[in-house]
């Protein structure tokens, strides 16, 4: 039997983690595990630690390593896991690179790979705070796929805020934002974050051997999918 496939996807938010996730997911049958997606799954539980949870997310800051530690184990116990995973927004800071290394070497187990998505600061914002999505879970980018989307600039009352930009199908539908894109500031401290925070992660993988690989990731869907699969096939 060949060894866990444990992948981890990097870059900031808008780099194409998540789409590209699903791509590794369909070719090597390992889950997609995203922290993000977790977090935001508290959003129906009512205790504090969810209300915490939210309020952090909300303003773009990060979650505390212990617990994201502790959910990154919880998730990783189980048994959809046991022929590996693939990271997705994890780890993001020195204490949860750590841990997470000593984590699969217990195990046994060790990182196969660590894919860096590049993309600038400016891209990535546009691609995070453009992305709007329909009921039927279409997504769609203001900024990159407008295909028949109206967008229109609501003024705020008294001018008190910039306009918020509205995404309308034909239907008459309003697109709807992740609670977490949906305020440009908000966006902007993530991707501060990621360049102060896990930015300095990428040397730390550099100096493992040939564990990290970088991507281009302003090139379309399927050519980085196509890069990336290169580098797994390996
Ligand atoms: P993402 O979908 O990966 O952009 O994550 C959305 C939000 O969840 C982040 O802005 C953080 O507030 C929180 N989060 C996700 N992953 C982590 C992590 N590894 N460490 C700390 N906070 C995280």
């Amino acid at each position: 039997m060949s060894s866990p496939l444990f992948v981890l996807l990097m870059g900031p938010q808008g780099a194409g983690k998540g789409e590209q996730a699903k791509f590794i997911h369909q070719q090597y049958g390992i889950p997609h595990v995203s922290t993000g997606d977790i977090f935001r799954g508290m959003k129906t539980r009512e205790d504090d630690l969810a209300r915490q949870v939210q309020a952090i997310m909300a303003a773009g800051q990060l979650i505390n390593d212990d617990l994201t530690n502790q959910v990154v184990a919880n998730r990783l116990a189980q048994s959809d896991c046991a022929n590996g995973a693939i990271l997705d927004g994890y780890p993001r800071t020195p204490n949860q690179a750590a841990f997470l290394d000593a984590y699969l070497q217990e195990r046994g187990h060790a990182l196969k790979a660590a894919i860096l998505l590049e993309v600038d600061p400016f891209t990535a914002f546009k691609r995070a705070f453009g992305r709007v999505t329909a009921a039927n879970g279409d997504s769609y980018n203001i900024y990159y796929r407008a295909d028949g989307l109206t967008v229109r600039h609501e003024k705020s009352p008294n001018d008190e805020y910039p306009p918020k930009v509205v995404a309308v199908l034909p239907s008459g539908e309003v697109l709807k934002r992740r609670p977490d894109d949906a305020d440009a500031h908000a966006v902007i401290v993530r991707i501060e974050t990621y360049l102060r925070d896990t930015q300095p992660l990428i040397e730390y993988y550099a100096q493992q051997g040939s564990l990290l690989h970088r991507v281009d990731a302003t090139q379309s869907i399927d050519v980085v999918s196509q890069a990336i699969k290169t580098i797994l096939d390996e």
